[in-house]
């Protein structure tokens, strides 16, 4: 809470009391703390591939080394890392994008059937399912449309497929099913991945929010993909949730206004 008090006094100064004001500023207090751990998150996550860099870089412009075979060790670590930053900046636009658009509603909601949008996504992620071998099944309640935004759908998708890919073994199986249930749409993602165990669950849509950072950024990722389907949900007038048993796999369900 924080306190303010005045003193009341009469036109001749003569005091009359005082006016104190007391107002609950937990809201306000929270959102400076988030702010304040967001610019950390951020500054973390960038200075790390900087630093990297900027250590090859001086370790190359020495000219000592000889071996072409370590030069280009070295120029791929160097390009791994820019590829990472140039992601974490992507993803961080895009959030800032759909918040935006969000808080000024200008959202394109206009209808579209699920199944382009989600045949799209599986398209997008082709690369990454043939590599791992994922036998992705698509599963859409007849000619089910909605009144959604395609391009952000289409992207809460491929990050949520994107994710069960990266997370589940090779030769898998992912089910996506699109349906109409408890007067929503429902699109289910259900993988047969690691799981992830309950403790992690309330933080997982969280930016920056990793379960393995160390796993996590082998895998290319950045830790905001979650963070973003959370923002498309809620542009929608909707909502993402998690059920997840470890070792047995996850399913992430897109719920949306029918
Ligand atoms: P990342 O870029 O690290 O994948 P996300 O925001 O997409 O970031 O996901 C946050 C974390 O949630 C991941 O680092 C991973 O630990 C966990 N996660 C997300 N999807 C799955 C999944 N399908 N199976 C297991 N873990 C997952």
């Amino acid at each position: 809470f924080s306190v303010h008090c005045t003193p009341l006094v009469d036109e001749m100064q003569k005091r009359m009391g005082g006016l104190v004001v007391i107002s609950d500023v937990t809201q306000l207090r929270r959102l400076e703390n988030m702010r304040r751990d967001f610019a950390a998150s951020v500054s973390h996550e960038i200075k790390t591939p900087l630093t990297a860099i900027k250590g090859f870089v001086e370790t190359l412009s020495t000219g000592d080394l000889d071996d072409s075979e370590e030069i280009r060790r070295f120029l791929e670590i160097i390009d791994k890392h820019v590829n990472r930053l140039a992601a974490i900046i992507d993803d961080l636009m895009q959030l800032s994008r759909i918040e935006q658009e969000n808080e000024f509603q200008q959202i394109g909601l206009e209808p579209a059937r699920i199944e382009d949008v989600l045949q799209a996504a599986i398209g997008f992620c082709g690369e990454s399912i043939q590599n791992k071998a994922v036998d992705v099944r698509l599963s859409c309640e007849d000619d089910l449309s909605g009144t959604i935004d395609a391009t952000l759908l289409e992207q809460a998708a491929v990050n949520l497929l994107d994710n069960a890919v990266k997370y589940s073994p090779e030769n898998s199986t992912i089910r996506i099913e699109a349906l109409t249930a408890d007067n929503e749409i429902q699109i289910r993602f259900t993988d047969q991945g690691m799981g992830i165990s309950k403790k992690h669950l309330p933080r997982l849509f969280e930016r920056f929010y990793r379960v393995d950072k160390a796993r996590s950024r082998k895998l290319g990722g950045t830790g905001l993909g979650l963070a973003i389907v959370k923002h498309i949900a809620q542009a929608h007038g909707g909502r993402v949730t998690v059920e997840s048993e470890l070792g047995q796999g996850s399913t992430f369900t897109l719920h949306l206004p029918v």
